[in-house]
């Protein structure tokens, strides 16, 4: 009988290790998909303001076309997303690389909630959108830039998506373990299946594609690097009739 025993429980310890080496085996497998993905997105992103210049700049050195102001300004003007695109790779492959290096100190997110808004009211009124903030301090253990820019990328998604005449809402909520910052817009909204996508690299919303709004669909991704760093939560709800909000919560550790 142990001898039995003994087998039956070397035999469930190899089942054991099997399936955690299927797992692991998955879980490379997915992660190296990832990588290929990101490279060819990166490609595609990059070939299309790439080709446009080229051909624009071939037809006018072989005198094809004339040198128009207004020519040289187009072939600038992709020059110019391409350096956006550029800068935005950058910041997200620095913030993935120095996740573990946060500069965190206690912080008020109502405070940087309200000067991240004294920045984009400009923009804002520019759409005669209707800009609010409400709620009250609450003071968490962050890295006080990295949420300037968290709150930044999501107010300006939020200005961006929402069209002339609309309204944008922050709120400010301090709960007992964490702090909240909620984004909300009455904007073009995110269908429901493309709900948990927005935070992929370079994804875009056939919404917003069409519209051509937007940019390559980096600014979501810093979001969720930075909180994750943070340990707290990203999640974004969108309703059919249209409208998005995105909440994040930071925890509040060592305050
Ligand atoms: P982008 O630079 O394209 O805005 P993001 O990563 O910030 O990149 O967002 C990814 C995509 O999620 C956007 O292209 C857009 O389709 C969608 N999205 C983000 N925020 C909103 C919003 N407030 N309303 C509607 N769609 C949004």
């Amino acid at each position: 009988y142990e001898i039995r025993f003994e087998q039956a429980t070397k035999t469930q310890e190899l089942n054991e290790l099997v399936t955690a080496i299927n797992h692991m085996a998955e879980a490379l497998s997915k992660q190296e998909n990832l990588r290929k993905r990101l490279t060819t997105d990166m490609a595609h992103e990059l070939r299309t303001p790439l080709t446009a210049v080229g051909s624009h700049l071939e037809a006018m050195i072989e005198g094809l076309w004339e040198a128009t102001p207004e020519r040289l300004k187009s072939c600038h003007d992709e020059v110019k997303r391409l350096g956006t695109l550029v800068a935005d790779l950058e910041r997200l492959a620095k913030i993935e690389d120095e996740n573990l290096l946060l500069d965190k100190t206690k912080m008020d997110l109502l405070e940087v909630v309200g000067i991240v808004m004294e920045n984009m009211k400009a923009e804002a009124e520019k759409k005669k959108l209707s800009l609010r903030v409400s709620g009250v301090v609450s003071v968490v253990y962050a890295d006080k830039a990295r949420m300037h820019q968290v709150v930044t990328n999501l107010l300006s998604n939020a200005i961006k998506y929402t069209p002339e005449g609309g309204s944008v809402t922050v709120e400010v909520l301090d709960q007992s373990d964490c702090g909240v910052v909620k984004v909300t817009d009455t904007g073009i909204g995110i269908p429901e299946q493309e709900l948990p996508l927005v935070f992929e690299r370079f994804y875009r919303t056939d919404k917003s594609r069409n519209r051509k709004l937007g940019g390559a669909g980096i600014g979501l991704t810093i979001v969720k690097s930075i909180i994750a760093a943070h340990a707290g939560t990203v999640s974004a709800e969108s309703d059919a009739s249209g409208g998005s909000s995105f909440t994040i919560r930071i925890p509040k550790g060592d305050v």
